[in-house]
């Protein structure tokens, strides 16, 4: 019935199609008219070049192999070759002993930078700042490109409600709007304008192509039923997003979607992607999932799944081995169309062409430029400031923050705050082991207060590693006692707990969220001796902490924040610098409430105002998250008032404008993340109680307000129908602003 009283305003949202330049193209035209279909699928065969890998076999077999196929001109890409040196040794091969000199695209996995590291990707998404975020991304590329690569599988932007699934940390948490934004900021900090005329930017890829983030029950690998709701107005966005920045590459997923492999959806990869969208870059698969459609039960063995994922719109085979050789059997006996081998092909050049690599293959490998630009003082300034933005104050009672700086006995506890090794966090394959400031050295650098620092009982049975299982089973209670001792005379003790760097990422995904090992009851026991705790969190995704957050009086969320973590840490903790980050990913009670998401669906029964109870609810705890989306607090203390809308009814395409002052009433000057939200009262398909739709970060001294201006377009007010249409509908809105998704001030309009 309400479809036929709303009227649909259906937007046109084909995107600008990426660009494509003439001269390129004519010169891809010559290159391929010369090209053996051998040579052709060669393009497509990505080789690693970390030899010790373990795990499955390598593709290509030994160095020595893959070395002579790189000859023959059958391989178009590696990955994971680190330095200017090895890969000038593969690019030189490529260029000079090949029948036509086609340069290789080099790969790496640059996820929260090369050597210099970045906080974890999900830690920069709590700082809301694109323009930092952007020049993190900046210094990954610069430093990469300077070692060599031409290009990044990365940002990652898998939407994700469940932080059972490790790789959480990899993205920029659970909201498609602020995921968007971020893809694009990063985008552009990868490839700058998309020129590549500087040799220090490297095309990015947008993965993992789609719905990863959604793998059921947050275990890895794991299959993923999705309905087209979620699929259209929380997956794909920030996608698009990546695609209308530009970017050159997209990854798929290991995931199927409903049953179909996505190495294989060409839904998703022709209809969507490459036209809909007009996506002109290249699609590489993920490590061996051409393969792994074998294991899924749906190609029956090398030769179908070879098939599926070329004419699915797969260009490039990533360690499955699969492309080459079978794709030129398929063709010459006619079973895929050599279209199909065309079009991946012609991608894969298109890139290699905008790189610069036929102008200069060398361009890229400069080993002055190699040493000059790694660990550069600007470098390690960049990821400080990006470190201290990431940070999320998320309790602090008793006036315990910031730290006074002189005439106070401070103890440190807990391993992590010695560690060198943890706050690099997982995916850093290029950066050496132990390159972190500790929180232990951040600390020493502030001389006014005594520093005492303690280990406690130990949290892993031994160092872990990126390819080993982090193993929190110790039952080694040794330090306690000292650390209980050393409690009963401090002022203030701090104590840095969470989860070993390694514990998130790929292939861990975790049943208990909760702070791992030892740590629960080291944190109790130390507070039965002295309350005065503040607890600094280490983790790659969101944790349930309920008796910390009932009991300890103050706790800063400080993820993995990469080489300069204790530095960044140690400023908040002193309050030279006031914390402003605010959560991307909602913290849960329990793991039982897991997916738990701002941007939800009402149910029938809601909250019942007369009563004072949600109906729909849980009987064992409450309904509502420990830490709410967006939530983060500051040293000082922010009032929002005077919302106003400048109009009650608007009609289509009007500007709508929402105005509303910020005061800081606190005693410190401070920066806020405002944000944005509407509802979509009544919609043909029903819309969640609250969706982001603008952010601001606004700067205030202590005292001072300012009034602020949100502009509200059709962008922000429509939404896609289970078809793939963006649509806007009229009827009313409500507006909520608010310093985080669950304390708003509200008001309402109307689109006619
Ligand atoms: C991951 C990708 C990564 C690739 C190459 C895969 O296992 O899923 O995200 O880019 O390996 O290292």
């Amino acid at each position: 019935v309400i479809i036929t009283i709303i009227s649909i305003i259906k937007v046109n949202t084909v995107s600008a199609q990426q660009k494509l330049h003439p001269e390129t193209e004519k010169k891809i035209d010559v290159l391929m008219s010369k090209m053996t279909l051998e040579e052709k699928v060669g393009q497509m065969n990505q080789y690693n070049g970390f030899w010790d890998v373990t795990g499955p076999a390598p593709v290509g077999g030994s160095a020595e192999e893959k070395y002579e196929n790189i000859k023959k001109g059958l391989v178009g890409s590696m990955l994971t070759v680190r330095g200017v040196k090895e890969v000038k040794a593969v690019q030189k091969i490529a260029v000079e002993q090949t029948r036509l000199g086609i340069p290789l695209i080099i790969g790496f996995d640059v996820i929260h930078g090369y050597k210099t590291l970045s906080p974890i990707p999900l830690a920069e998404a709590a700082s809301w700042d694109l323009q930092t975020i952007e020049k993190s991304a900046e210094v990954a590329a610069s430093e990469a490109a300077a070692s060599g690569i031409n290009w990044t599988f990365g940002p990652m932007m898998d939407i994700s409600r469940d932080a059972r699934w490790g790789r959480v940390m990899e993205g920029a948490g659970e909201d498609p709007f602020l995921g968007g934004k971020i893809a694009a900021a990063r985008v552009k900090g990868f490839q700058g304008d998309n020129t590549f005329r500087s040799p220090l930017r490297i095309a990015a890829t947008a993965k993992h192509f789609a719905a990863y983030g959604f793998v059921e029950a947050g275990l890895e690998y794991n299959a993923v039923e999705i309905g087209n709701n979620t699929l259209f107005n929380q997956v794909l966005p920030p996608f698009k997003s990546a695609v209308d920045a530009g970017i050159r590459s997209v990854m798929n997923s290991f995931n199927t979607i409903n049953g179909i492999p996505a190495t294989a959806d060409r839904y998703l990869l022709r209809d969507v992607l490459k036209n809909k969208w007009g996506f002109s870059g290249f699609v590489v698969s993920d490590w061996a999932s051409i393969r792994e459609m074998i294991s899924w039960g749906f190609s029956k063995d090398e030769k179908a799944a070879a098939k599926s994922a070329v004419e699915a719109g797969t260009d490039m085979d990533m360690e499955s081995g699969i492309y080459f050789p079978y794709l030129i059997d398929l063709v010459k006996q006619g079973k895929v169309k050599e279209s199909y081998i065309d079009d991946a092909v012609r991608r894969i050049l298109r890139v290699k062409f905008e790189l610069g690599l036929f102008d200069d293959p060398y361009r890229f490998l400069d080993e002055k430029r190699e040493k000059e630009t790694i660990g550069s003082t600007a470098n390690h300034e960049a990821v400080l400031d990006m470190a201290k933005k990431s940070i999320v104050l998320l309790k602090n009672e008793k006036n315990l923050l910031p730290l006074k700086k002189s005439g106070q006995k401070i103890l440190l506890l807990g391993s992590l705050a010695e560690s060198k090794n943890s706050p690099l966090g997982s995916w850093r394959i290029a950066a050496d082991n132990n390159t972190a400031v500790s929180v232990l050295e951040g600390m020493k650098a502030y001389k006014g207060n005594q520093l005492n620092f303690v280990e406690g009982p130990k949290l892993t049975t031994s160092e872990p590693t990126f390819l080993t299982e982090v193993n929190y089973n110790t039952t080694d209670r040794k330090g306690l006692e000292e650390a209980k001792n050393a409690a009963k005379n401090a002022d203030v003790i701090v104590m840095v707990l969470g989860e070993q760097g390694f514990s998130s990422g790929e292939a861990r995904s975790r049943t208990n969220i909760d702070l791992p090992g030892l740590q629960e009851e080291f944190l109790k026991e130390i507070f039965k001796v002295n309350p005065n705790i503040v607890l600094v969190l280490n983790n790659g995704r969101p944790l349930t902490i309920n008796w910390a957050s009932e009991n300890i009086p103050a706790i800063v969320e400080a993820w993995h924040l990469g080489t300069q973590a204790g530095n960044a840490v140690s400023q908040v903790l002193y309050g030279d610098y006031n914390p402003s980050g605010k959560l991307p990913m909602t913290f849960p009670r329990n793991v039982g409430q897991i997916p738990v998401y701002y941007n939800h669906l009402n149910t029938g029964r809601p909250f019942d105002k007369d009563k004072n109870v949600f109906w729909s609810h849980y009987s064992d705890v409450e309904k509502t998250p420990l830490y709410p989306f967006g939530f983060g607090l500051s040293y000082t203390k922010f009032e929002y008032s005077d919302l106003k809308i400048n109009k009650k009814l608007f009609s289509k395409g009007e500007n709508i404008q929402v105005t509303f002052i910020l005061k800081n009433t606190g005693k410190y000057d401070g920066k806020e993340v405002a944000q944005l939200y509407i509802q979509d009262e009544f919609a043909s398909v029903a819309r969640p109680v609250k969706e982001l739709k603008g952010f601001q970060i606004i700067e205030l001294k202590s005292g001072e307000s300012k009034k602020i201006t949100f502009n509200l377009t059709e962008k922000e007010l429509g939404f896609y129908d289970n078809s793939g249409n963006f649509i806007v509908e009229e009827g009313a809105f409500k507006v909520m602003i608010g310093g985080n998704s669950e304390s708003v001030i509200s008001d309402e309009f109307s689109l006619e």
